[in-house]
């Protein structure tokens, strides 16, 4: 089982961002770990433990969950440990904003039994940063990895953005040879989209905002790609790469379709082929929870097409890739010349230049 804590605070609201937050200036973490608790009893008798009872995976994300007082971080995991088994080396995960790594926050959280940081850099470009609203600057990046190292943190993720408006002049190489410089285990890379409940969002529609470009947004995924396989990473899944031993566990037992259990507002749970999500906002999560009432906002169970639908899709988004006998010979010939996939040991794996057109190849898959 792996298990999801959707911890919804923020400093304020970046520019391109979209998920469930809730800014705060105060975070009310001991509130939140109390209803954390409490969601978190409330599976304990789920059939959902039968097949798999012990937990591999815990994963605090956000929103902000280096903003929680550490005491709650480590409150939240010795209920979990207290109700379920833990296996011996499981991955437990916090996101962390650079501007929240002190010594003593990184301290406590490798006490909580926090043993892998995902840390939001996003970018070392002053003007970059300034423009996605982030809440840190460079310096502070390279603070918070070595205050990390020295707390005692070996296994540090850092996130980058690519495919900003080029007219920000961000130079992508650089951006990326000072994130290697800090020798991370594994960095997650992700386009910039514009979703229209974002300031980004509200800039493009009033005509206000740098525009962004498809074909500069490809070649960064491409340098990216060609810099990351030299420096001896497995670009592994399509906005995901590792050091040889170092593939996010927690992600890929989604991409695996393993089971998850997700706490907190907007967080999704998956067994099997049922789907079930909680209310998106904090104020009506906390007034569910408060009331005792379902946190629950809607489930589906997935219907036999779905399904293969769903390993056809997750399949494609990993080096792994799926047998070659589910995509038919026309199609593979087809995106074999256009050099969007290979064929290794029976098994058709997406290039980087397939990952692109992910969404396309899959259509075109279901298709068939
Ligand atoms: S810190 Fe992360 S979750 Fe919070 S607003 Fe920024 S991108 Fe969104």
């Amino acid at each position: 089982m792996h298990l999801y804590v959707h911890v919804p605070f923020c400093a304020r609201r970046c520019s391109y961002c979209d998920f469930a937050i809730a800014v705060r200036r105060e975070v009310p973490s001991a509130q939140f770990a109390g209803l954390i608790e409490r969601e978190w009893a409330g599976w304990q008798n789920h059939h959902a433990w039968n097949d798999s009872p012990a937990l591999d995976t815990i994963y605090f994300g956000g929103g902000t969950p280096s903003r929680l007082e550490p005491a709650s971080i480590a409150r939240m995991l010795q209920v979990f440990r207290a109700d379920r088994a833990v296996v011996a080396g499981a991955e437990v995960t916090l996101e962390a904003n650079p501007d929240d790594v002190t010594a003593a926050n990184a301290e406590a959280w490798r006490a909580a039994g926090i043993n892998r940081i995902s840390l939001g850099a996003q970018s070392f470009d002053p003007a970059v940063l300034e423009w996605m609203h982030r809440t840190h600057d460079a310096a502070q990046i390279d603070v918070a990895v070595q205050t990390l190292r020295s707390a005692g943190f070996s296994d540090v993720s850092l996130d980058l953005i690519y495919a900003v408006p080029p007219a920000l002049g961000r130079d992508w190489s650089a951006d990326l040879d000072r994130a290697l410089a800090l020798a991370p285990t594994h960095l997650s890379l992700y386009g910039l989209t514009v979703e229209p409940a974002t300031p980004l969002g509200k800039w493009t529609a009033r005509g206000e905002s740098l525009s962004l470009d498809d074909d500069h947004a490809a070649l960064e995924y491409i340098a990216a790609h060609a810099r990351l396989e030299a420096a001896g990473f497995e670009h592994y899944e399509v906005s995901n790469a590792g050091r040889p031993g170092h593939r996010a566990r927690h992600n890929s037992a989604y991409w695996r379709r393993a089971p998850f259990i997700g706490l907190g507002p907007s967080a999704h749970s998956g067994f099997a082929s049922l789907r079930r999500w909680n209310v998106r906002e904090w104020t009506e999560y906390r007034r569910r929870a408060e009331a005792g009432e379902s946190l629950m906002l809607e489930q589906e169970t997935l219907d036999r097409g779905q399904v293969e639908l769903e390993d056809l899709y997750l399949g494609l988004r990993t080096s792994d890739g799926l047998p070659a006998s589910r995509v038919p010979p026309v199609v593979l010939d087809r995106w074999r010349a256009g050099g969007w996939a290979v064929v290794r040991d029976s098994r058709v794996a997406l290039t980087p230049e397939g990952w692109l057109r992910l969404d396309a190849l899959v259509a075109s898959l279901s298709r068939c």
